[in-house]
């Protein structure tokens, strides 16, 4: 016969839980109607609600645990949660690990009332737990929370957010209602893309039974940081034209996506830079030029270009050998830059010994000083190895229509005539 009295379920409850709380956030106190004498050590009779959140999990005197992203959440939205909420929160008292199963309860519609449960949890269903924990360790850590989609009657439902529970929450809300709603977490630019993707019409064209799709943005989590996460569709695999079920998936990936952004950079860096030197290469100097002109066009500021040009290079290279040779055209840009520091002036190798300054808000009359004093830099310090060494340079304004070639074209005939008036000279 199953006939217990209340009484006799409520004295069950009692002797098993190790911990029972009742919590009014509102006030911000709490009252324990039991703590074992464990729980005792860092729970009191009663106290401030927000001390016992922060000083259970995270602040025991003797606990290295410190509040983490994932925890932190918890704090300022207790007062708000309206449903069960449930978390293991692992704790180190006397250097010995513990896990305490936390349940919470809303009380009735009283906003902001709980009743919290604590167990302690028992080292077998840790360890169990933790290698249960390793295997799903990726998809864990990075899921942030999935729902199902009934397209066709237009309702998501068995939405589970991670960050907030660990349980499914049932939420009765229209797929079509919940996309407007969500995208305004995503990042403003990222918005359209996510009402394309989401839209359901798009989804009925693209989306085939049993098939995935999906798409990376920016997404606010929590604590309001924009996050990279992928955004993932699958669908039920079906026959019927009429079954539309897809699952949705958000997915952490933002320290992955830095690095591949990182990566990325790199390789583009690359792509545009002289690996001798470390200036813009022939083509990254080209398109500066190309936008140079470009702004010419549009702002009419000033600009000029400015070319380098080694004297008799090949002679160190003949006598020297070209590893000496290398050396210095390294220390022969590394002198030019120092002079270009704090102008707003690109430099790139065009080839060879020869390099090019695209020269931002310059024109001749104000250009021309500054070759000079660049040039007899170079003349003046002696290099290793080698001993005294020229440079010649050309100089040419960049004007309004001119295309990029009718540009070097100036500045080529500028820096031969350099060389032609005997060279370690600058010409127009
Ligand atoms: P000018 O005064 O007329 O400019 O004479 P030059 O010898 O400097 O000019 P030329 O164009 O005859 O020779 C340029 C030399 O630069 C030829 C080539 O061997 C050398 N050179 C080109 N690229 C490199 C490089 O990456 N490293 C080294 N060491 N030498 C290079
Ligand atoms: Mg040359
Ligand atoms: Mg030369």
């Amino acid at each position: 016969m199953i006939n217990y009295s209340t009484d006799e379920i409520y004295k069950v409850l009692i002797d098993n839980v190790d911990s029972i709380l009742i919590v009014s956030s509102k006030d911000d106190r709490y009252r324990a109607i039991k703590r074992t004498e464990g729980f005792a050590r860092f729970i009191d009779a009663e106290g401030s609600y927000k001390d016992l959140i922060e000083k259970l999990l995270f602040h025991l005197s003797d606990s290295n645990d410190r509040i983490t992203d994932t925890y932190q959440v918890f704090l300022p939205k207790m007062g708000e949660f309206k449903r069960k909420f449930s978390r293991q929160i692992p704790i180190e008292i006397n250097n010995v690990k513990h896990v305490i199963q936390m349940l919470v309860y809303p009380i009735k519609d009283n906003e902001g009332d709980y009743i919290i449960l604590l167990f302690e949890m028992g080292r077998s269903e840790v360890d169990r737990d933790n290698k249960k924990n390793s295997k799903v360790k990726t998809i864990e850590e990075t899921y942030l929370f999935s729902m199902y989609v009934d397209l066709n009657r237009d309702v998501v439902a068995s939405m589970n957010v991670k960050e907030i529970s660990d349980d499914d929450l049932h939420y009765d809300v229209k797929y079509s209602e919940w996309r407007m709603m969500i995208v305004n977490a995503i990042w403003p630019e990222d918005q359209e893309m996510f009402l394309t993707m989401t839209d359901p019409g798009y989804i009925r064209t693209h989306l085939k039974p049993s098939k995935t799709m999906s798409f990376d943005c920016q997404m606010k989590n929590l604590e309001g940081n924009y996050i990279w996460v992928k955004l993932i569709f699958g669908r039920t695999d079906t026959i019927h034209e009429n079954d539309f079920r897809f699952v949705f998936m958000v997915q952490n990936i933002h320290e992955d996506s830095l690095k591949l952004f990182n990566e990325l950079k790199r390789f583009e860096s690359l792509a545009s830079h002289d690996a001798l030197t470390g200036v813009f290469n022939h083509g990254r100097i080209e398109t500066e030029l190309g936008n140079a002109i470009e702004i010419l066009n549009k702002e009419n500021t000033p600009v000029s270009l400015m070319m380098f040009d080694i004297d008799y290079f090949k002679k160190i290279n003949d006598t020297y050998g070209h590893a000496v040779g290398d050396d210095v055209l390294k220390t022969f840009v590394g002198r030019i830059r120092e002079k270009l520091e704090n102008c707003n002036i690109k430099i790139g190798r065009w080839g060879g010994e020869e390099f090019v300054c695209v020269c931002y808000d310059y024109d001749l009359e104000t250009l021309r000083p500054l070759a000079e004093e660049i040039r007899q830099h170079i003349a003046d310090n002696p290099f290793i190895t080698i001993g005294s060494m020229t440079c010649s340079v050309g100089l040419a304004s960049v004007n309004k229509d001119d295309t990029v070639k009718d540009a070097f074209i100036r500045l080529d005939k500028a820096l031969y005539n350099a060389k032609n008036s005997g060279r370690n000279c600058t010409s127009l």
